[in-house]
């Protein structure tokens, strides 16, 4: 441990009750000797502030999740330049009594990117639908990727224009799936379809010859896509790994030492 411990390590979200990083977490703090406990902080919206008051006092620091991680990284006294891009927070700690807010999504993109391409990830042509939170990320990270290009596609048009304004050096807004897939070396799914049952948010059959499967979504056993893609020949990873490399990265940030990963894998199983 190379800092000195903060008062609460908690995640911030509405809901947050099924959230499966505490599983992780508390594992990777067992496994660093680390006396705390991940605990889950549930605060609706309206509540926000009241709960940035108390983990100030606390000189907390923790996750951020759905629905907060915009309006959190708003109220951060200090951003770091990725959350910054992403406008958007997932990790944050004090310093000095000041919130600084990070973004570890990017983090994990880049992660599970490298895994399913390799060094081609740096030359990917990307089919990305979806253009909410993930979607930021996922684009912030193609950023860093030297010569990847991505072509965003959302069922309302004008949230993909307005996010393609904002990566606008990667990004191409397509007017149909059928356009953003045409020659995609890796297709992402940045919408919940399929998260709670098996609807695939692009059918197989439409996937490009060799096109490796990220779906950001996940759930217990994997993706219905995952699996299918996987079926059919394509590499395929489900958002579990994302999820986990980004609490990994996080817990960098608060302790300043690197988790024990096998640990918060084992403790998923
Ligand atoms: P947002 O609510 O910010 O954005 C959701 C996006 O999905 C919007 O573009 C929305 O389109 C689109 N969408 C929603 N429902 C449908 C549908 N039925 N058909 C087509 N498009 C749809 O969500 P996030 O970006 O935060 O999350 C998206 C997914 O990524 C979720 O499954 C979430 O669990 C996962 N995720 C995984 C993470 C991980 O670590 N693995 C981290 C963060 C998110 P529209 O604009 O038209 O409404």
């Amino acid at each position: 441990m190379s800092r000195p411990l903060p008062g609460r390590l908690v995640l911030l979200g509405h809901p947050v009750a099924h959230s499966r990083s505490p599983l992780f977490q508390n594992a990777a703090l067992r496994a660093a000797g680390i006396p705390l406990v991940y605990e889950t902080m549930d605060v609706a919206p309206d509540d926000l502030p009241r709960a940035l008051a108390l983990l100030r006092e606390a000189n907390a620091c923790g996750n951020v999740t759905i629905p907060h991680k915009e309006a959190f990284a708003s109220r951060c006294a200090r951003l770091t330049a990725i959350a910054e891009r992403c406008a958007a927070a997932n990790t944050f700690w004090h310093e000095q009594g000041d919130l600084v807010g990070d973004n570890t999504d990017v983090g994990g993109v880049d992660a599970i990117a490298l895994a399913l391409l390799g060094p081609q990830r740096n030359t990917a042509t990307v089919a990305l639908i979806g253009a909410g939170g993930s979607a930021a990320a996922v684009l912030a990270a193609a950023e860093g990727w030297g010569n990847a290009r991505v072509r965003l596609y959302n069922r309302n048009m004008d949230r993909a224009d307005s996010l393609a304004r904002r990566f606008g050096s990667v990004t191409s807004v397509a007017p149909s799936i059928g356009s953003a897939l045409d020659g995609a070396t890796l297709v992402v799914n940045a919408t919940p379809v399929g998260l709670r049952d098996d609807a695939h948010p692009v059918p197989i059959s439409e996937l490009p010859p060799g096109a490796a499967v990220f779906d950001l979504a996940y759930r217990a056993g994997e993706t219905s896509w995952v699996r299918a893609a996987r079926d059919a020949g394509h590499r395929a990873a489900d958002g579990e790994g994302m999820l986990v490399e980004q609490g990994a990265l996080s817990f960098e940030r608060w302790f300043g030492v690197e988790p024990d990963r096998d640990a918060m894998w084992r403790a998923m199983r």
